[in-house]
């Protein structure tokens, strides 16, 4: 039973998709899926409506996203409800995660915008006779692909920072979520965004792929490794600029001098909010064996108090895409069929109608089972057992992924070290999930886990074309450098560098 069905059409132009919740499997909505044509029209309107956005300057274009942050405030029940309803996760988590943090990100660049991308004026080190500016320019028109697991914030964010740095946008949200992502349009339609300057197309693959085709000048996306992959060879042929925010299998290292009570929490936390479905979840545990038996039984117990459910207080909501759930149980049962042992959950949960899966916690795991190795994007937390810290970091290491990662110990120093010799994008100590959530942070991955930064000052400049712009200080009829050439040139060039490197007073001036 899937919770994305395709409707019988008679025109195959026309491609019509069914939803039901994937909770209680209740209808929930139709959407059409918009072909490649109207990709294209959108993309048009959102380049016609771009010299006028950027015109409007950073306080104009920051009245309108401070504009969207109170129909947030005042529409936040009724958003909510919509996420739950494509999701099922909890309200909670859903006004959390997904408005809370998205009134943050569209009052963050909405104040400081300018700031950041103000005209910088840098020194010169050498060429004294000349000034150097740097301005930051919009690219023009981006083109934001998001997944489901979060269909409001990543599109949201993503659209924030755009929009600020003078952008105009073309979303398309997942074809999982699509009426999360709809939400977008409600908000800057109710925030009186100008027309054409956010435009959003429903669709799955083929219309994402025509977006990334089409005439925008940046791509924003956010899902996996692979769809990541796709979209950068099109963007690599087209000479395209692209962000890529892809999946994680995120380590999580706890040290024997570590808060047991606090880090239990923080891996139970980590790896089961949004039932696993978060890039950043953690997804592997090393623990020091001197504390390993204490650290598990506080984790087993913590886990199996966890309420799922689709009505009423709970802490896991389903499995928003179903053949997600067909991951998780092959990757538990191939670490079960090679000795891992389930300490709790371990299955569907058979007590409710949608697509749960029980909160799993697996010991006796080792590096090479799938579930150490590939990203789960789900609830389910595999346990091993290390001698020591170097051994964690090396297995933490041992993956294509690079993400974010965490550490935990009671020496902060030690624990930034630590953080500092994995190869991720991000790291935290002695907390997880952070680092999305902390707008400053600029947040990415190494190796298949992305390319490129959101989020803070690099995220913003992203969206930016960066433009040099050297000016001539003292004018004068002609530069030394300039022709004709001669000896008595080459000879002045060579005294030159004898003295610049050759010197100390030089070398002081270089
Ligand atoms: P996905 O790659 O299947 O889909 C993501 C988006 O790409 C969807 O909108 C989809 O319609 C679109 N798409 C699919 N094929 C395409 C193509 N050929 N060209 C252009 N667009 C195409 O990912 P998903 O299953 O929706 O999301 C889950 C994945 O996203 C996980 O791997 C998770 O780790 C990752 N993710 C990463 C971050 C991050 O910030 N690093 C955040 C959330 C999720």
């Amino acid at each position: 039973m899937a919770v994305v069905e395709p409707i019988e059409s008679a025109d195959p132009q026309r491609r019509r998709l069914r939803y039901r919740s994937p909770a209680n499997l209740e209808p929930i909505g139709e959407i059409e899926i918009q072909p490649a044509a109207e990709v294209r029209a959108a993309v048009e309107r959102a380049r016609k409506s771009q010299p006028q956005w950027a015109a409007l300057g950073f306080e104009g274009r920051a009245r309108f996203l401070q504009r969207a942050v109170q129909v947030l405030l005042e529409r936040q029940d009724e958003y909510v409800d919509v996420i739950v309803r494509d999701t099922g996760k909890p309200r909670i988590e859903a006004l959390a995660a997904e408005i809370l943090s998205s009134c943050d990100a569209l009052q963050y660049y909405a104040k400081r915008a300018e700031r950041i991308l103000a005209d910088r004026t840098l020194s010169v080190h050498l060429v004294k006779s000349k000034k150097l500016k740097v301005v930051y320019k919009p690219v023009g028109v981006v083109g934001i692909i998001t997944p489901w697991n979060y269909p409001f914030i990543l599109s949201l964010n993503p659209t924030a920072q755009a929009l600020m740095a003078g952008n105009t946008v073309v979303l398309k949200p997942s074809e999982v979520t699509p009426f999360s992502g709809a939400l977008l349009r409600d908000l800057f339609e109710a925030a009186g965004l100008p027309e054409g300057v956010f435009d959003l197309v429903q669709g799955d693959a083929e219309t994402g792929a025509a977006l990334v085709e089409s005439d925008v000048d940046k791509i924003s996306f956010t899902g996996s490794v692979r769809t990541g992959r796709r979209v950068a060879e099109t963007c690599g042929r087209l000479l395209k600029p692209c962000t890529l925010e892809l999946g994680g299998k995120d380590p999580m290292i706890v040290c024997a001098d570590a808060d047991l009570e606090r880090a239990a929490n923080g891996a139970v936390y980590g790896a089961f909010v949004n039932s696993g479905q978060v890039c950043m979840s953690t997804e592997r545990v090393y623990v020091v064996d001197s504390v390993a038996d204490e650290f598990i039984g506080k984790v087993i117990e913590k886990t199996a108090a966890l309420r799922q459910g689709a009505e009423g207080e709970f802490e896991l909501g389903p499995i928003i895409w179903p053949p997600q759930l067909e991951v998780i149980e092959r990757h538990v049962k191939d670490a079960v069929d090679h000795g891992a042992v389930v300490r709790t959950g371990g299955r569907r949960n058979p007590d409710e109608p949608g697509f749960f899966f029980e909160p799993t916690v697996l010991t006796e795991v080792t590096q090479d089972m799938e579930v150490m190795r590939d990203e789960t994007f789900g609830p389910v937390l595999p346990i091993m057992r290390v001698p020591d810290e170097a051994e964690a970091v090396r297995l933490a290491n041992d993956s294509s992924y690079g993400l974010n990662a965490s550490v935990w110990t009671r020496d902060k120093h030690k624990g930034t070290e630590l953080a500092k010799a994995i190869e991720s994008g991000c790291a935290v100590v002695n907390d997880c999930m952070i680092s999305y959530g902390l707008t400053e942070s600029p947040f990415g991955g190494v190796k298949e886990s992305g390319i490129g930064r959101v989020n803070g000052e690099l995220g913003l400049k992203s969206y930016c074309h960066t433009q040099s712009i050297v000016i001539d200080r003292f004018g004068g009829k002609s530069e030394s450098m300039w022709f004709p050439y001669s000896l008595k040139k080459l000879n002045l060039i060579k005294r030159m560098m004898r003295f610049i490197w050759g010197t100390p007073l030089g070398r002081l001036l270089s």
